[in-house]
């Protein structure tokens, strides 16, 4: 008789849909998290009455109505929508592209003058786009490419986008209407009080205990102290859930998985506003930031109580490459790590009582929705 049902490692998303639902299905789970906090990337944390999303801005958007229906169990959302805009040499764009976008590049004013701006610039590809580059010039013409996408992807990803796939830009909007919703998603939000409070809610349950700064790693070779005795991890839970690195798992044996790492410098600053909205992408090359995150501005500068909030807090994001020790943020889907995933994974599925999800265990560029259509899908058939 193992002590827990579940040994889940990792709190954020997944971990938590995953513990959840087993919880209630009265499964016992124990939850470990190597950091100090839960809520893995999505965690936020209150300073001067604002939520500052330490690993990256969080913003929520869906199309899948289970999904939404499910996360408004934990938290409310507010009605934030996503605009960025685009800073390139002090020239101001709206993102995503639209009709603002072309009448601010090109001076066009209809969609017909702003479609044939496009058709005439595109003309330079005449095959199936073979990488990001020839994807870009194909979407929206060559002056949207070297101001908006060319400099802000090359530092986002470390590599010339002759060399990246064509997917990483297919979800960018292209819009022939006056919309700067950067998102087509029916559903989307921040959720009031935080994503730390929602993962907590969410974690909240008689049969799930979460313990941080505890490396699954540790346990799985010193076993866990727990109420005075040492347990061993054979004897911990019938089952793993792995939400870790996959490659990390198996001590690299294969080889690393390459990752692209985020640096934030975050500042608290004393003034009401910094630049008049949450995102600001820098998409000159020379900028060594990608872009800049005010986070009052995902709850409309207001505080828990309502009250305006005096002071503001920015973050500037750095795109580094990832090496051993740095938090892993984006998975490099190119074809020499998607080859090595698919070693990994076959280790995985020969591993017995472990389950390997989340952005991290599949090595694979989720956004928040996905993760939990996918967690619940696996805890379905699972539980
Ligand atoms: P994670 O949140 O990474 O959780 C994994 C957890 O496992 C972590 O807490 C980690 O510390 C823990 N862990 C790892 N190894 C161990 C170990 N050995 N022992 C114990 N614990 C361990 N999605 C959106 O929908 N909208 C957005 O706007 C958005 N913006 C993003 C911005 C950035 C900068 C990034 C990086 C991602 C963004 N995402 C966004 C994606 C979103 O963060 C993920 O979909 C989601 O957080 C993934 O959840 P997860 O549980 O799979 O992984
Ligand atoms: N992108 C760009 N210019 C921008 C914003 C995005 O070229 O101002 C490109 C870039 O290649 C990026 C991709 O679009 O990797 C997807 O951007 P998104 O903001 O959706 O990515 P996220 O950072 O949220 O993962």
């Amino acid at each position: 008789m193992k002590k827990y049902d579940y040994l889940i490692v990792g709190s954020g998303l997944y971990g938590a849909v995953f513990a959840r639902e087993a919880a209630e299905k009265g499964l016992k789970c124990l939850c470990i998290e190597k950091r100090d906090n839960i809520g893995g990337n999505v965690y936020t944390e209150n300073v001067e009455g604002i939520e500052v999303h330490k690993y990256g801005a969080h913003i929520f958007h869906t199309n899948n109505k289970t999904v939404w229906e499910y996360i408004q169990k934990f938290a409310d959302f507010n009605r934030y929508t996503n605009s960025p805009v685009a800073n390139y040499k002090g020239e101001l764009y709206s993102l995503p592209f639209n009709m603002y976008t072309f009448n601010k590049m090109w001076g066009v004013v209809t969609p017909e003058e702003a479609a044939s701006k496009i058709e005439e610039q595109r003309s330079v590809i005449d095959h199936e786009p073979q990488n990001l580059e020839e994807q870009a010039i194909s979407l929206v013409g060559t002056d949207i490419y070297e101001k908006l996408i060319k400099g802000y992807t090359e530092k986002q990803w470390g590599r010339p986008c002759t060399e990246l796939p064509s997917f990483i830009i297919k979800r960018l909007p292209v819009r022939l209407i006056f919309d700067n919703n950067y998102f087509n998603a029916l559903y989307q939000g921040i959720p009031i009080g935080g994503y730390t409070k929602m993962i907590e809610n969410m974690l909240d349950h008689e049969n799930i205990k979460v313990v941080t700064g505890v490396d699954f790693f540790d346990v799985k070779e010193n076993g866990m102290e727990m109420d005075g005795e040492r347990i061993d991890y054979s004897a911990l839970a019938e089952k793993t859930l792995y939400t870790g690195p996959i490659d990390a798992y198996f001590g690299f044996k294969l080889g690393t998985l390459q990752y692209r790492s985020v640096r934030f410098e975050t500042e608290l600053l004393d003034k009401p506003n910094y630049q008049g909205n949450a995102v600001i992408n820098y998409t000159d090359r020379e900028t060594p930031y990608t872009r800049i995150i005010e986070h009052k501005w995902f709850e409309f500068g207001k505080d828990a109580e309502g009250n305006d909030i005096p002071k503001t807090v920015i973050s500037k994001e750095y795109s580094s490459e990832w090496k051993p020790g740095d938090e892993p943020y984006y998975p490099v889907n190119d074809d020499k790590n998607s080859k090595l995933y698919d070693e990994y994974k076959k280790l995985a599925e020969a591993e017995e009582n472990v389950i390997f999800g989340g952005r991290l265990g599949e090595y694979k560029y989720y956004d928040m929705d996905k993760v939990i259509e996918v967690a619940l899908e696996v805890a379905g058939k699972e539980l």
